[in-house]
């Protein structure tokens, strides 16, 4: 996958953060008080800007023109960073790096003073050093030079030794949720000059479950596939989902007690050599966010408003141990052999 949008579109700014405002805020204000840590540990799962925030913090601390903690993107350091040719910037990836040497190396430049301000660090896949390496590495952290900054990234802090993480200031990066995500592909496709329908753009988000990295290179994907104009059935055939609106409809249904429509429509999906077990997972998805609405709870982060109150519409007037009832029986039911089985 080359990644070819996701590079492209990757924050110049702690603004352009998405989903991450906590740890943007954070940053920008220790950045403008002059209270940088000399380690930062940087969790959470891929794709959610870990490595995007180190290389944005390693910018920040070496631009000549910081405002408010934000670099200015074009002072003489900060077009270095952005053309990827910074010298204090040191990116390592544990995953391919492990050992020992790695680090004796790394440390043997951190020794070095940095052409700019500060040289920064960056261990991606931190997790994934060997024993040998992480005491080399704990020898630095225990004495950091004043000029450098470590930020360890991963998506495994638990696997990191407590005295590594006990050194760093920690952050933890959360799953991009929805609405960010769809307006971070809004600014991308309007950007590169696509028209996507925006139930498209929010299935894509959907389906990259909180990966700004996987979305991006979803819409990427699409575009590459469909042209610069997508569709809501495109991107649906693309992401190798169930062509329409049936498994929203049936959960619907099944609630209805109305035997004869949801039999029908059954018929109908197997009928067109749809998955049925792909629209059965889709069914069961549907139940569960009109149970979630039912009990007062966000069916998914950043569910937009007009979702909601569909899904709220559709459970107005249905008791909870019925919605419980239509669970259990389409998460036991085999579609294919017997569609009556849902409503035994
Ligand atoms: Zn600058």
């Amino acid at each position: 996958m080359p990644e070819i949008l996701y590079r492209k579109w990757r924050p110049r700014s702690f603004g352009d953060l998405a989903g991450q405002e906590h740890v943007a805020q954070t940053l920008t204000n220790a950045l403008s008080t002059g209270r940088v840590a000399h380690a930062y540990l940087f969790a959470g799962p891929r794709g959610t800007g870990k490595t995007s925030t180190g290389r944005l913090l390693g910018k920040a601390l070496n631009c000549t023109d910081r405002r408010d903690g934000e670099p200015c993107n074009v002072c003489p350091s900060c077009v270095d960073f952005l053309a990827g040719r910074a010298m204090d910037l040191i990116e390592l990836d544990a995953a391919s790096n492990r050992g020992i040497d790695e680090i004796r190396s790394l440390r043997e430049k951190v020794a070095f003073a940095p052409s700019g301000d500060y040289k920064v660090y960056l261990i991606d896949e931190v997790h994934m050093l060997t024993d040998a390496a992480f005491n080399a590495l704990l020898k630095t952290l225990e004495e950091p030079p004043p000029h450098v900054v470590f930020i360890l990234a991963t998506t495994e802090a638990h696997k990191l030794p407590a005295t590594i993480a006990s050194r760093c200031q920690r952050f933890d990066f959360r799953r991009i949720p929805v609405a960010a995500a769809v307006a971070t592909l809004e600014k991308i496709c309007e950007g590169e000059g696509f028209t996507c329908e925006s139930a498209a753009l929010e299935l894509i988000a959907r389906s990259a479950t909180g990966s700004l990295r996987d979305a991006t290179n979803l819409l990427d994907q699409m575009a590459t596939s469909y042209g610069k104009q997508l569709t809501l059935d495109q991107v649906r055939a693309g992401l190798g989902l169930i062509g329409d609106e049936r498994s929203g409809s049936l959960a619907r249904i099944a609630l209805s007690d109305d035997l004869g429509a949801g039999l029908a429509l059954i018929a109908s999906v197997r009928d067109d050599g749809l998955d049925l077990r792909q629209f059965q997972k889709e069914l069961i998805e549907e139940l569960r966010a009109l149970l979630m609405v039912k009990s007062g709870l966000d069916p998914d982060e950043g569910v937009t408003q007009e979702r909601r109150r569909d899904l709220e519409a559709a459970v107005a007037s249905v008791p909870v141990p019925r919605l419980l009832a239509a669970l259990r029986a389409f998460g036991e039911a085999d579609l294919k052999q017997d569609p009556r089985a849902l409503y035994a």
